[in-house]
């Protein structure tokens, strides 16, 4: 039988209905959320997903401030902004478009957001947060890759969960959110031996790689939660996600589309948690 779809655009639509009647309450008491977002450089890529936090923000009633900085900036000028904007009352969350140019140490900017508006949740006291289980901002990716798993009905308590992937914005925080809601988490890499076996063992699989319909329907338990992060742009203009979801649907329980699963769930994270953020404001 074939998979249930787990359509990240649509949930992304009813979170948005919800989160817009929040927000209007906030603004009726006078707050109105905000989100500055800083991009560097003209990365296209970075440029459509900034274009769409922008979008998305409007929808739902947050107010988004831009910087786009020139490729040239330095890593002082960009500490500078980053530190006015936490002393900023109107933005309740900040967001660097990553990756960074190579002179600046993106370490060192990530440390110089505030925890209070780290809504991306990379700042390393938020990391710290979210592997010793405390309330932080839920780093958006991984936090929409669990709000689809739940959309699947399946439960992740006592589950085998396999990530294959362990950077610092997928692959390592989605294994501890797996493991807060009881999950029993392998991390695969590049570096892992027998993949395949490892992912067939997996009753909830999250491919984080980056690499075209790496995971093939043979590496798939049958029955298996399958939520593919990849966005991989191909030659022709097509984006295409790290499992090979033609096949792959034929044999799993749930599985996210690409695009229209992860991508759409990401940023309503981001807005979730700016919310979260501008809700102090009203303490
Ligand atoms: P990354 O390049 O930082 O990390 C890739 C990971 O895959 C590494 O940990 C590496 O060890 C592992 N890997 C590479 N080759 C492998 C192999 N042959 N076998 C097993 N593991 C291998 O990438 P990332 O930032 O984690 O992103 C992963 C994918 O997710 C990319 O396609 C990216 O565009 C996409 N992404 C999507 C969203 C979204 O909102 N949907 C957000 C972030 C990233």
């Amino acid at each position: 039988m074939a998979a249930i779809i787990l359509d990240g655009s649509e949930l992304a639509k009813q979170n948005r209905i919800e989160m817009k009647k929040q927000v209007s309450q906030m603004i009726e008491k006078g707050v109105t959320p905000g989100l500055a977002v800083v991009l560097v450089g003209e990365n296209p890529a970075s440029q459509i997903y900034v274009n769409t936090k922008k979008k998305m923000c409007g929808r739902v009633g947050i107010n988004s401030y831009e910087y786009l900085l020139d490729e040239s900036v330095s890593e002082q000028e960009l500490v500078d902004l980053i530190v006015n904007l936490n002393e900023d009352d109107n933005v309740d969350g900040i967001l660097v478009q990553l990756p960074l140019p190579k002179h600046i140490n993106e370490n060192r900017i990530l440390d110089t957001i505030s925890p209070l508006k780290d809504v991306d949740g990379f700042n390393p006291v938020s990391v710290g947060r979210l592997v010793t289980g405390a309330d932080c901002y839920l780093p958006c990716t991984p936090a929409g890759i669990i709000e689809l798993i739940k959309l699947s009905g399946v439960s992740i308590k006592g589950k085998n969960c396999v990530v294959l992937g362990r950077s610092n914005i997928v692959g390592k925080p989605v294994s501890f959110l797996l493991l807060r809601e009881h999950g029993t988490v392998t991390i695969c890499h590049s570096r892992t031996v027998d993949i395949r076996s490892i992912a067939k063992n997996a009753d909830i699989l999250v491919a984080a790689i980056g690499i075209p319909h790496f995971v093939t329907d043979d590496m798939v338990k049958e029955g298996a939660v399958v939520i593919d992060v990849g966005i991989n742009r191909m030659e022709d203009g097509s984006v295409t996600g790290d499992v090979d979801f033609d096949n792959v649907k034929e044999k799993a329980y749930a599985i996210t589309p690409v695009p229209g699963g992860v991508g759409p769930m990401t940023i309503t994270m981001l807005l979730r948690n700016t919310i979260k953020s501008a809700l102090r404001r009203m303490d």
